[in-house]
């Protein structure tokens, strides 16, 4: 425990020193005041009582109480700053934790080990707070502080009696550690169960999923999830608050017996004449001082051991193996300079992660710079699959995928993505404005004429123009009343326009007129093709008439490349390209017909 502890010590003192010393100097002057609250009464007693000097009894109440102040003062000082403190480390506590998530390999949000010791990692943050930890730690120093301090005035009393009550402490202590561990090992089983039921909770939360719940009917079948889930949550809670009366009905048994001990000893001792009042006074408060900053110190003990399970989580997610490039000298900005992009798939085999059938089977195929390729393929084959290979969000098992001759996973992952513009098939609108939608990062500094020049490329500035407040227009109502919903279509537009702005050098585009109509589609099949000239790029379509503005097709089945040609190579063989588009067609004239 004491390891864990030490190294979270280590990462907060990196972190933010000040948070400590304030705390530790907050701790400090609480303990001058309780040992001062324990010795100042035994004197002021006995000169009222015993000597009666009432000018000397005064002046030695005023002494403690301007003692008290000024530690009072310390003490009030030091916590304020130190809770100012406190929220610049969490601050930056939450900054690092955020960034790890959000840097850490895309292919790890899938894996559920990474996904539990993502949640067990938020638990430092989360259970006692992070901060909480170390202000327990603090209160630990303080507490072994006020043991040594009052020990050494009840060692003046009787060395036996310090030890009897070191010993009842210290049975109570094991008890208490032992159901403290119990309840940390049940605090992170509970994990995934919470996460489970977090998930459950968030299908009735998140707009997301309320058209699909509404539709289906299934608000009963996720009320039913979510109480089952509650349950299973909700039973780690109940044995741990089983556990935790066990612990309490124990101590009370123990404070029991000591303070019958220490009320006899010193009665009898006041009765021998061989303690004072004040003295009397003095001992009773340092004896139960004592006590309560034992067990409050293996308390803490106890509860230290809890984060310090928790860390060992986040340290484990902090180093947890990122997928490596292949140690090669870094390219740098040579790669954005480049004009033109071969890409090339040599070999290459892939297996999602928890999977045991090979998604793509030795796929190998090369772009020539300025090539427009098309993907065509049932769904399933693995397209999409392909452009997650090539924009790095997965490694392939087997074989390589190079970008002018290299193995793109040699080159510094923000360079690379630097040079593709892509969009996904399952893009994502953000709850922003339709501008910030559409340059992201940079729409603090897009030219207004850019942001026209993609708009109307992709066929979107009718529907800007219709709207108040146009390109400042807000999506989804998450932050604003006025916020607006887009059809699928419109989403769509929004997507291609972002990948046009980005200006990459490779445009690899995911069913990119999947929601279109014919008319938008038709429409930006011209422009883009307009767009894309000299560009290296990747298109992957089901609609066979998309194909013709490509050089080359390639037809993809059951991860596997069965054919490739032009066009009119491909009807021409007859094969699978062929048959498709003899049914697409046929389906088109049928219609029209
Ligand atoms: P396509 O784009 O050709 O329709 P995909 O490349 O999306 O096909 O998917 C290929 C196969 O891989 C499908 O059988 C799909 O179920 C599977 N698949 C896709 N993503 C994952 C994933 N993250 N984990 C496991 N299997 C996946």
């Amino acid at each position: 425990m004491l390891k864990g502890v030490k190294k979270f010590f280590q990462y907060c003192w990196k972190l933010q020193k000040s948070y400590i010393l304030l705390l530790l100097v907050g701790e400090i002057c609480q303990v001058i005041i309780v040992i001062c609250g324990i010795i100042f009464p035994k004197y002021i007693i006995n000169m009222l009582f015993e000597e009666q000097q009432i000018p000397k009894t005064i002046l030695f109440i005023i002494l403690f109480l301007i003692s008290l102040l000024l530690c009072n003062f310390g003490q009030a000082l030091s916590r304020y700053f130190a809770e100012k403190s406190r929220d610049q480390m969490y601050c930056k506590f939450s900054i690092s934790y955020a960034g790890h998530i959000l840097d850490g390999d895309y292919q790890n949000m899938e894996n559920p080990e990474y996904m539990d010791l993502k949640e067990k990692a938020l638990k430092c943050m989360n259970s006692y707070g992070f901060a909480g930890i170390i202000f327990l730690s603090a209160s630990l120093v303080g507490k072994v502080l006020l043991v040594l301090s009052t020990a050494i005035v009840v060692i003046t009393l009787d060395i036996w009696i310090l030890l009897l009550f070191f010993c009842l402490i210290l049975i109570n202590i094991r008890i208490n550690n032992y159901i403290e561990r119990k309840n940390a090992k049940l605090g992170l089983e509970e994990v995934l169960e919470k996460r489970k039921e977090e998930y459950i909770y968030q299908l009735g939360n998140e707009v997301q999923f309320g058209k699909e719940i509404r539709v289906y009917g299934l608000c009963n079948w996720a009320l039913k999830q979510y109480r089952e889930q509650f349950q299973a949550v909700h039973s780690f809670t109940k044995r741990k608050n089983s556990n935790t009366c066990i612990t309490g009905i124990v101590g009370s048994f123990v404070l029991f017996f000591q303070q019958c001990i220490i009320y006899g000893y010193l009665v009898y001792q006041v009765f021998q004449e061989r303690l004072s009042i004040g003295a009397f006074t003095m001992y009773l408060s340092a004896v139960f001082t004592f006590y309560m900053a034992v067990t409050e110190m293996f308390k803490i003990i106890g509860k230290l051991q809890q984060p310090a399970i928790y860390f060992k989580s986040f340290e484990e997610f902090i180093n947890y193996p990122k997928r490596e490039a292949p140690k090669t000298k870094e390219c740098g900005s040579a790669l954005l300079t480049r004009m033109e992009y071969s890409i090339r798939f040599e070999h290459v085999w892939f297996c999602y992660p928890g999977q045991e059938k090979y998604t793509l089977e030795d796929i190998s195929f090369e772009v020539k710079p300025g090539e427009h390729i098309a993907i065509i393929g049932d769904n399933g084959a693995g397209k999409s699959t392909m452009v997650k290979l090539l924009t790095r969000l997965y490694i392939p098992d087997k074989g390589k995928i190079l970008l002018n001759g290299r193995d793109i996973w040699s080159f510094s992952l923000e360079e690379y993505r630097k040079i593709f513009a892509v969009v996904l098939q399952d893009f994502q609108l953000f709850a922003m404005t339709i501008r910030e939608n559409i340059a992201l990062a940079e729409s603090g500094a897009i030219e207004e004429s850019k942001l026209k020049q993609a708009a109307e490329a992709v066929g979107l500035m009718d529907k800007i123009n219709s709207l108040n407040k146009g390109f400042d227009t807000p999506l989804f109502k998450v932050f604003d009343e006025g916020g607006i919903e887009l059809s699928g279509g419109e989403a769509q537009k929004v997507a291609l326009a972002r990948a046009l702005i980005k200006n990459g050098k490779i445009m690899v585009l995911d069913e990119p007129t999947a929601a279109l109509d014919p008319r938008a589609e038709y429409r930006m099949y011209q422009d883009f093709s307009k767009l894309m000239d000299g560009k290296t790029s990747i298109f992957i379509s089901h609609r066979l008439a998309s194909c013709q503005i490509c050089d080359r097709i390639l037809v993809l089945q059951h991860g596997k490349i069965v054919e490739s040609g032009t066009h009119k190579q491909l009807l021409a063989a007859g094969g699978y390209y062929a048959k498709l588009f003899q049914i697409q067609s046929s389906w088109y004239q049928g219609e029209v017909g």
